[in-house]
């Protein structure tokens, strides 16, 4: 990858600082209301978790990652670092936390591949703002930072003043969404990447498009937008004058959403790093969550580029 995106040399390409969890996943073929039992297929434990899933998705790619996060000094924890350091990602700053246990999530498969997910902090609640501002060497080195809501909200706002501070360009995927979402975060994003839930939610309209809400959002503070509109693909509403540009979706055989919108973030950041324009950095993530969504689990579905669905047109 290159260096050109946000200037000077950099060490990484894509820093995350987020969460890690363990993905516990069963298939259902209904889900339970509530008081109501069902039966599920076998348990498959994976690795999961925002910021884990995203910087698999970009070491994967071949972009050179480092991941910030906590995982506890547990079996899931060994698992989540295995999947980095299998993926290519730089794991030094992956904390281990003593008595402290893994975050977990609790997913639910239904049969259309559309899931529901708990989700249980554990480590991710103990990633501190001085962890952050410990790791300043290594987001001044990093092109891109890539942040989530699944850590503890000053934790990532120290995250941004940091990147603010080093020229680091931030990407800020607002999830968990929270009912207002700080201005701070909301000014440092560019972009913004929500899927259409979250953009509905967080513009303040209430029905309109996918332009709208973003439009709303850049208005709002948000240097640049992206709306990611599942098997339709997604939106990119760039800096300021900016007109939105539609990226249609690739027509895949959907198995199992979970992490595609991480799989997408993840490839965005990757782009972005490398001096993309942002709608042809949105254009290539398209690619990388459709084919995400054609395998079981989340970090186990994401593609290296050899194994990407060919470019449309
Ligand atoms: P999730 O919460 O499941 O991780 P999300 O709600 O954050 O996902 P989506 O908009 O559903 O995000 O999907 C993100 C990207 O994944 C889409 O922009 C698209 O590239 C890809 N994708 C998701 N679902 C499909 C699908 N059914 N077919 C093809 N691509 C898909």
């Amino acid at each position: 990858m290159s260096d050109a995106g946000s200037g000077g040399m950099r060490t990484y390409d894509v820093l995350v600082i987020g969460s890690a969890n363990a993905d516990l996943t069963v298939r259902v073929d209904r889900r339970p209301g509530a008081g109501e039992t069902v039966h599920g297929t076998d348990l498959v434990e994976s690795a999961g978790g925002k910021g884990a899933n995203q910087a698999a998705a970009a070491a994967r790619l071949g972009a050179r990652t480092a991941l910030l996060a906590r995982v506890g000094d547990d079996a899931y924890g060994e698992l989540l670092l295995a999947a980095q350091r299998e993926a290519g990602t730089e794991v030094r700053h992956v904390l281990v936390e003593g008595g402290a246990r893994t975050g977990t999530a609790l997913i639910v498969v239904g049969p259309d591949g559309d899931n529901s997910i708990v989700v249980s902090p554990g480590a991710n609640d103990r990633l501190t703002p001085d962890d952050v501002t410990s790791a300043r060497e290594t987001v001044a080195a990093s092109a891109v930072l890539s942040l989530q809501l699944e850590v503890p909200p000053a934790t990532v706002r120290a995250a941004v003043a940091v990147a603010r501070e080093t020229g680091t360009r931030v990407v800020l995927n607002p999830s968990p969404t929270p009912d207002r979402l700080d201005p701070e975060l909301l000014a440092a994003a560019d972009p913004l990447v929500v899927n259409e839930h979250e953009a509905r939610q967080l513009s303040g309209l209430t029905d309109g498009t996918p332009a709208e809400w973003a439009r709303a959002l850049r208005d709002r503070g948000a240097r640049s937008v992206v709306v990611t509109l599942g098997g339709d693909g997604a939106l990119a509403l760039d800096h300021a004058d900016a007109k939105p540009v539609t990226v249609p979706g690739t027509p895949v055989k959907a198995v199992d959403t979970t992490g595609a919108g991480d799989a997408f973030t993840g490839a965005l950041a990757v782009r972005l790093a490398a001096g993309t324009p942002l709608a042809a950095a949105a254009r290539f993530a398209v690619r990388v969550g459709a084919a995400s969504v054609t395998k079981a689990g989340a970090q186990p579905s994401y593609p290296t580029l050899a194994e990407l669905p060919p470019a449309p047109g």
